[in-house]
Formats: structure tokens, sequence, C-alpha cells
């Protein structure tokens, strides 16, 4: 399986799944079809599933037309996000198993940014090789989604489920928010040298107009401060050592950034 990463709207991103063998595709959040399509017919692929994060329209926005070109298609999204998802027609929860080529998708149910978000995860085919996250508007490479319909404490606790998969997974997030989430980032960890060399190559990057997306979740675990709320540096910057708390008062004052 390949990832295809396609830009679309200002700044967010679609992921392709792509499987050679079969000429078979799977789309994570296709925010609109335009872009979708034109990967699709240059591969000469099917698309044989959409898998929505959750209802944002950036986020499906694509859906209804992807499904009048290829009739065959599934629509997956979270249970709770019943009547919310475009053509949807599979309800996930937490556990719950998709299938694409030769991968295998866990669903992980991580709602704060909206009540019903959930992520995929694929764990790497063989021991040793990276796995590959799809975590929408959840974590962000250097930071996390607002919380439009969530807690501080479900943030956490989605996170905190996040933060436990391997460090050698890929971070496939829906949007280019990278530098200014690291400008805040070092507002609150300044002294971090991890998160100082990543703001410096990530400036290089955005200046040359390249993508910082997937990161890796083992430099997520390093540098991001919604990942990080049980650390002595921001617990000092949010003067709490209560871990929701702490958490709340990073996402407050990135809010106001
Ligand atoms: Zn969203
Ligand atoms: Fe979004």
């Amino acid at each position: 399986m390949q990832v295809i990463r396609l830009e679309a709207l200002s700044d967010n991103y679609i992921f392709l799944l792509y499987e050679p063998e079969q000429n078979i595709a799977a789309v994570v959040d296709p925010a609109e079809a335009e872009p979708v399509l034109k990967k699709l017919k240059e591969l000469k692929a099917e698309l044989v599933a959409i898998f929505n994060t959750h209802h944002h329209q950036d986020h499906v926005g694509g859906n209804k037309q992807l499904m009048q070109h290829f009739s065959q298609v599934t629509v997956y999204g979270g249970a709770e996000d019943q009547g919310r998802i475009p053509g949807q027609q599979v309800f996930l929860q937490q556990g719950d198993r998709v299938e694409f080529a030769d991968r295998i998708g866990e669903v992980i149910f991580v709602p704060g940014h909206t009540r019903a978000h959930i992520a995929y995860y694929f764990p790497p085919v063989q021991p040793g090789e990276t796995g590959d996250l799809f975590c929408g508007d959840t974590l962000f490479a250097g930071g996390c989604g607002r919380l439009f319909e969530g807690t501080p404490q479900q943030m956490v606790d989605s996170l905190s489920k996040l933060r436990s998969l391997p460090d050698n997974t890929n971070v496939w997030c829906a949007h280019e928010y990278t530098l200014k989430n690291l400008q805040f980032a070092l507002t609150v960890d300044s002294e971090n040298p991890d998160l100082q060399n990543r703001y410096n190559q990530v400036k290089v990057s955005r200046s040359r107009q390249e993508a910082t997306v997937p990161s890796l979740l083992g430099v997520e675990k390093l540098t991001n401060p919604f990942l990080r709320w049980d650390k002595p540096a921001l617990q000092s910057a949010t003067n709490s050592h209560e871990p929701v708390q702490t958490f709340a008062r990073i996402r407050g004052m990135k809010d106001r950034f």
C-alpha cells in the first residue's frame, strides 16, 4: 500500500491509499473530489473505500461526487457521526477493523475535536517497518485540533490512545498547520532542544513550500505540547500538575495565540 498526499482547499491534505497490483485505491477525508478524481485517472485505479475521520465539510466535501463516479465505493465513518457524513454506510466503533488491500486498519475512537471523531491506525506489515496513523483533526504535526464538541478530559483520553502507539508511526494529519503550531509550542516549551531543532527544520521546509506531513509519532512525543501535559516544562508553563488542567490551559493559550 502506498500513501499519496494530495493538496486540497487552502491547507487540507487528502490521503490516497493505493495498491498498484490490484489497481485499487481508498481515500481518507476527501475534502473535495477533483484532486482525487484527477489522481485516480492518472493511476487508472478504482476507488473502493472512503475513510472519513469526522463530519466536517473539509473532510467529507468530496464524498457525494466520488460516490457518483464509483458506484461500488464503501463509505466509512464513526458510529456517532450517523446522519452527519454524506453517504455513510459503515458505522465504526473503537476496536473495529477495516481492510484495504493487504493492510488492516484499527479504528480508534478519539472524541474531542468533534464528539464522533475516529482515527485509523494501520500497523506495519512487518515488525520494524513504519505504521500509518490517519488522525484527521485530532493530532496535528506540532499541535492538536480545537475542542468544538468535546471536553479537555475527552481530548486527553483520545490523545493518550494515540500517544501509546509506536514511535515509528507516520502521522498523516489533515492540515498543514505545522509551522504555526511549532511557533506556539516554543512559547510553552522554549528550552526543549528537540523542539528548537524541529522548528528550524520546518521553517526551512515551509520556505521551500515543502509539506511537513507526515511526521513521525516519535517526534511528536518529543516536541508536541499537546502530547506533553505530564512534562515538567509544560506543567510549569501552565502552573498546573493536574494532567487535564495542564492540557486545557495549553489548549486555551493556543486558542488565543
Ligand atoms: Zn475538523
Ligand atoms: Fe479540518
